[in-house]
């Protein structure tokens, strides 16, 4: 997201809205201000909070969009007429550019929100960036009992990460996704939070290397082991292994972080049971 708001906020940094064109029914989270409010006025900047892109217009009003595991967003030069299947919405702007919103697949849902000044949204309540002073102070110093990756997927406490960078950075730091904040060592903290830091600086760099909007799907094979159970660590050699936990799959390394310990799926020994 923050590799796709640098584009954008290059390519439409005073770009003013000429038209914004609803094209699918559930994706507009808000109904005041009226998207046709945007109309007339020019992007200040385009960023990135969390997994969200904020567009900021004149006046403090924001265009929000969440893209979801599935959302896709194409630039449009010269703007495009056509409604694919998923279209969410078109956003024109003068100089002839447009941005559509559109999802691919059924599982997540793309959304939009058109917020006036002050009214934060769906950004209310985010926790600081991960490479804020906050976020460095909680690991340190906090003790948080719950688990490390409850944790850092927790938007509420850090905002942007998510699990497939939260399994990164735990194989990277060698701590168990099982560990809670407060049994780590000081140790144990400043490698957790050096593994954060690296991990979504390699991601930003990947990412950077794309071009125009986001047409493909998002990263996903550029995680180390993040959905790759199965294969082996490529740090050991060992087979990296998966186990269920609060509706997510974790993935991890039973040499590198579990001291060759099988996590016990929870989900499944509650099906068992
Ligand atoms: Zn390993």
């Amino acid at each position: 997201m923050q590799a796709l708001a640098e584009r954008l906020d290059e390519w439409l940094r005073g770009a003013q809205v000429e038209s914004v064109e609803p094209l699918g029914f559930a994706a507009l989270k808000t109904v005041v201000p009226s998207p046709d409010s945007l109309v007339g006025l020019a992007v200040q900047s385009v960023g990135r909070r969390a997994k969200y892109l904020v567009f900021t217009l004149d006046g403090g009003v924001r265009l929000i969009v969440h893209l979801s595991q599935a959302g896709r967003l194409d630039v449009e030069s010269p703007p495009k007429r056509t409604r694919p299947k998923g279209a969410a919405v078109r956003v024109r702007f003068d100089g002839d550019r447009a941005m559509l919103v559109r999802e691919h697949g059924t599982e997540r849902k793309v959304a939009w929100w058109v917020l006036a000044e002050g009214d934060d949204g769906p950004l209310e309540g985010l926790g600081p960036e991960p490479d804020s002073p906050e976020f460095t102070d909680l690991i340190e110093h906090a003790t948080d009992k719950r688990r490390v990756h409850t944790l850092l997927r927790d938007q509420r406490t850090v905002a942007g990460i998510g699990r497939g960078y939260a399994d990164d950075a735990l194989h990277a730091a060698r701590i168990s996704p099982y560990a809670t904040l407060a049994s780590l060592t000081g140790e144990q903290r400043e490698a957790l939070l050096g593994a954060i830091r690296a991990t979504l600086a390699d991601a930003l760099e990947g990412e950077r290397k794309r071009s125009g909007g986001l047409s493909e799907p998002k990263l996903g094979d550029r995680f180390v082991v993040h959905n790759r159970h199965g294969t082996p660590c490529p740090r050991c050699g060992e087979t990296l292994r998966r186990v269920s936990y609060e509706a997510y799959e974790i993935t991890y390394c039973p040499n590198c972080q579990t001291e060759g310990k099988v996590l016990a799926d929870r989900r499944m020994s509650r099906l068992v049971k």
